[in-house]
């Protein structure tokens, strides 16, 4: 009989859920907020609060609205300067374990070190850790991204972004160690991330494919595909169960499934069922995976 298995978390992550309980406490309260930035990266979740009013600025002062809601990836100090100028009111929804990587980074600036982020440049997680070094950490994702000439003899103290992979983490503290002075590590990758991926690289060498559920903007989501795939030649990213294709099933007895950690778990769960009828019932049509089947 053909297997469909779920990892063992799916679904809305901590700070994700706390970020949403958050907003719509307010919005209950009659609070008006506008956010800087998508809440989370699910489109679904985001056109539903745009219903209830809140729009998704990219800069604070475009906002009509007195409160500004600020996302689980957290902001640069600067923000909540520009709010007091502006005279805006933040609802802060910073995950505490993006805040603690941010404290970490400060705190290793602030005594001095040269501070390493390891994780990816553009994404606002890290513009915002970079931030509480007034600008000035270097971020790499990679061992062999590491200037040498940069570190050499160096006092350096590394963070991580949450969401980044144990072995790129390692990867570059390898190509650390030969060079600097001292060399100080604060592990601020998040446990539900670290939770999730190790579920995934297990599962994923379980099973001949893999569905992972997830906006394919999500920094999450995409580091649990890059496992997936690593592991298991058919691995698939998909936003939601519309995206499913009968051909990537055939002949096919065991599947995996899992969600990013902005993923509602009801959208998981219904790729899930979807993938069950399918190779349960057997009945393989061209394209979609249709509901039923
Ligand atoms: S993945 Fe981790 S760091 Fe990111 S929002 Fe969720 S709990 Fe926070």
């Amino acid at each position: 009989m053909p297997e469909v298995k779920l990892t063992e978390e799916y679904g809305f992550c901590f700070g994700v859920k706390r970020a949403l309980e958050i907003a719509l406490k307010n919005l209950d309260e009659g609070v008006k907020f506008d956010s800087l930035g998508p809440i989370i990266h699910n489109e679904f979740v985001v056109a539903d609060l745009k219903n209830k009013g809140v729009e998704v600025l990219t800069e604070l002062h475009e906002s009509k609205k007195d409160h500004i809601l600020v996302r689980t990836h957290g902001v640069p100090p600067e923000v909540y300067t520009e709010a007091e100028k502006f005279g805006k009111s933040i609802i802060d929804c910073t995950c505490p374990f993006v805040a603690n990587a941010q404290k970490w980074a400060k705190r290793f600036y602030e005594e001095g070190y040269l501070v390493i982020v390891v994780g990816k440049k553009d994404h606002p997680e890290v513009k915002g850790i970079v931030g509480h070094t007034d600008g000035k950490a270097l971020v790499v994702s990679s061992g062999s991204e590491v200037d040498a000439n940069l570190v050499r003899n160096k006092r350096v103290g590394v963070v991580a972004q949450t969401t980044s992979r144990l072995d790129m983490v390692e990867d570059v503290l390898r190509v650390l160690v030969d060079l600097v002075s001292e060399l100080r590590f604060a592990n601020t990758r998040c446990n539900t991330t670290q939770k999730r991926q190790e579920q995934v690289e297990k599962l994923s060498r379980e099973v001949e494919v893999m569905v992972i559920v997830g906006g394919k903007n999500s920094s999450n989501t995409r580091r649990l595909y890059e496992i997936a795939s690593s592991n298991c030649k058919k691995a698939y990213l998909i936003e939601s169960s519309d995206e499913l294709m009968n051909e990537w099933f055939y002949n096919v007895n065991s599947v995996g499934v899992t969600g990013g950690a902005s993923t509602p778990p009801e959208m998981v769960e219904e790729v899930y069922y979807r993938i069950k009828n399918l190779l349960e019932g057997g009945v393989y049509g061209r394209g979609k995976v249709n509901e039923g089947q």
